[in-house]
């Protein structure tokens, strides 16, 4: 059930530990641990605790915890120092536009120059 943990969700077993990540930021509602396959310096996501399988789900169930996110990407880039040069947060939804883990998560990227319109 959305909300509700998945047994067979990644980030979910990174929420509840059975999975380690590396982990740069938590609050009580997201966690923040850089990607393991980095497309930029800086490279980290920010997931919500409770699952559900993109962000606007997220936010049509949960507008708080979607604004969560969204403020912690923030607080990711001042920590890296990339909110001066500029920075992305990147919400792929659906396999066409490249989600492949199906929990909401925001991409946070920066400390390179960064394209538009992205590819
Ligand atoms: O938006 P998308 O669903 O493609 O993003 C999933 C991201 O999760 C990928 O960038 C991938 O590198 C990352 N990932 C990770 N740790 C894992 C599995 C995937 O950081 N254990």
């Amino acid at each position: 059930m959305a909300g509700e943990p998945q047994s067979d969700c990644l980030f979910c077993k990174i929420v509840s530990g059975d999975i380690p990540a590396t982990i740069v930021r938590e609050s009580e509602t997201t966690v923040a641990f850089r990607d393991i396959n980095p497309q930029a310096p800086t490279h980290v996501l920010v997931i919500p605790k409770v699952h559900y399988p993109d962000a606007a789900s997220l936010a049509a169930a949960e507008p708080l915890v979607a604004a969560d996110v969204l403020r912690e990407a923030g607080e990711v880039a001042a920590d890296e120092k990339v909110d001066a040069s500029g920075y992305r947060i990147i919400l792929n939804t659906g396999s066409g536009a490249g989600q492949t883990v199906f929990h909401a998560h925001a991409h946070v990227l920066g400390g390179r120059g960064l394209q538009w319109p992205p590819g």
